[in-house]
């Protein structure tokens, strides 16, 4: 038995929220929104399209020229970030059964989710209190100010993993910096971005700072993108989807912030804590369902320590438990959506001809509906395949030997992507020299993915363009203005 009952107070029709109303598309048109667990229809969602776009960036326009929100001082803003930060604490439990409901992430991982979320708002509503404006003085002849100004309209593209969490890594510095937003989250995953409107209205964010239009990205995504009133667009997806953002966003000069695709390495090597690094390696793969950026889906191994390595690590696999994701128990859940797990499933079918399958590769006899995969490891995986090229975003995993460090980095760095990676020695120097010989944004050594709000956050190669976090994300909501005066 995998069906879950809808839980209470799910709505089973979610709209757009447009100028501080809720509404329907100006077409009347929806579309599906399914469990994942059953892929059964549970509720309807408004399906926006270009005109809908058009009354939420003239709600954002209005709310930008007339104020009062890019005017307040910081503090204002910051008063109303922190009163949001605490409503999303308080529904926390609320949050998590949407979002464990809507996505199929296990239950005890949408837990952490409200809490990310609400450090957002809290950790930009301070910072933009302590930001300053730069002042240059050349001695006897001219100073030099800087006005910082929010840019206007901010166009907000979010994916399906983890959607509240995301929505509000780029909602929070939005609003810090004194934008006005249109939102367009995921058509697989809307549910969610519902609670934005209830929070925003009573933490007296004002009417029309925030307006979110769901719909299909090639049409709802497509016309913000194209609208002339967005100058900038902070997008997060696929690097597929963000190449034509941006030939898009290109035609209007547009700033944009692109967050996309990793398939990043984690190299052990045979002198790491191997039982912390299972642990983490495991982690770093499987929880989020396999449905994270981040995700260290590509495990380099020393080859004195690799036939160990995989075969507890398979181990490890094989006990993890699948499962309806309201269970508690549950450590992976189902897939987003029956779309999604056929990729998935034939990357599954690709890596059996590629591969040495270890562990998993089948549904669990146990779940006979729902998008539901059991924790997958291929061994001597060689660079080639596509399961060591390609992103799979799924609780899939591969494993390959190497014999030098020099071989390590190289492999490391044989892909399109450069999101992040993962480095496994007990030997500091060695660790550096890796970490930093790795071509991706973020590294973590003898650690995971923990971050800190300061630091950037972003890739290179295909897996982005530009970095937000921390005073960056300001810096691209913002402009600089300067102003040089002659004395
Ligand atoms: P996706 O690219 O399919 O969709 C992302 C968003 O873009 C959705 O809202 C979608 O409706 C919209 N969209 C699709 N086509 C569009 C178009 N032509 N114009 C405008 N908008 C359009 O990505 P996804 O499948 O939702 O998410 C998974 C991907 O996101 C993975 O590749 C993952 O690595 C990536 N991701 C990256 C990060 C990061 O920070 N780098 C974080 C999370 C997810």
């Amino acid at each position: 038995m995998t069906e879950t009952p809808v839980p209470a107070g799910i709505p089973d029709h979610i709209r757009h929220q447009i100028a501080g109303k809720a509404t329907d598309s100006v077409s009347g048109a929806t579309f599906d929104v399914l469990d994942p667990a059953t892929n059964r229809p549970y509720a309807t969602a408004a399906a926006g399209t270009a005109e809908d776009i058009d009354l939420a960036v003239a709600a954002a326009r209005r709310a930008f020229t007339e104020g009062p929100w890019p005017e307040l001082p910081a503090r204002e803003r910051a008063r109303v970030l922190h009163r949001i930060a605490d409503s999303v604490e308080e529904r926390g439990t609320e949050l998590a059964t949407l979002e464990s409901f809507d996505t199929g992430l296990p239950i005890t991982q949408a837990r952490g989710q409200a809490k990310r979320a609400a450090e957002n708002f809290r950790f930009f509503g301070d910072l933009i209190v302590g930001m300053h404006e730069d002042a240059y003085r050349v001695p006897d002849s001219q100073i030099n100010y800087v006005v910082r100004k929010p840019v206007g309209v901010a166009g907000l593209i979010t994916p399906w993993n983890t959607p509240f969490m995301l929505e509000s890594w780029k909602l929070a510095p939005a609003l810090a910096a004194g934008c006005t937003v249109v939102l367009k989250p995921a058509e697989f995953t809307p549910l969610s971005a519902g609670l934005w409107a209830g929070i925003f209205a009573e933490a007296g964010l004002p009417e029309g700072v925030f307006n979110l239009v769901n719909g299909i990205g090639e049409e709802a995504g497509a016309a913000l993108v194209a609208h002339p009133d967005v100058p900038l667009l902070s997008f997060t997806g696929e690097t597929t989807t963000g190449k034509t953002i941006m030939r898009e966003a290109a035609q209007h000069l547009k700033g944009l912030s692109m967050e996309l695709g990793g398939k990043s390495p984690v190299v052990v090597f045979a002198d790491a804590d191997l039982d912390a690094c299972l642990d983490s390696a495991l982690f770093g793969v499987l929880s989020l369902n396999g449905e994270r950026c981040t995700a260290g889906s590509r495990i380099l191994v020393e080859r004195s320590v690799y036939e160990e390595f995989a075969e507890r690590y398979a181990e490890r696999a094989r006990n993890v438990v699948v499962g309806p994701p309201q269970d508690p128990a549950t450590e992976v859940g189902a897939l987003v959506h029956p779309e999604h797990y056929a990729r998935v499933c034939d990357y599954v079918a690709t890596g059996k001809a590629e591969g040495r399958l270890l562990a998993g590769g089948h549904r669990p006899a146990h779940l006979a509906e729902g998008n539901y995969l059991a924790p997958t490891v291929f061994a001597d995986v060689g660079r080639d395949a596509r399961i060591f090229q390609e992103e799979i975003f799924g609780p899939v995993v591969t494993l390959t030997p190497f014999d030098t460090e020099e071989e390590a980095i190289e492999l490391a760095n044989d892909v399109d992507y450069g999101l992040a990676g993962y480095v496994w020695t007990s030997d500091l120097g060695r660790g550096h020299r890796v970490a930093q010989s790795i071509e991706a944004g973020m590294l973590w050594l003898n650690s995971h993915n923990i971050r800190d709000l300061r630091t950037p956050f972003g890739g290179v190669k295909s897996s982005g363009v530009g970095h937000e976090g921390g005073t960056r994300s300001i810096d691209f909501y913002t402009n600089e203005h300067i102003v040089h005066v002659a004395m």
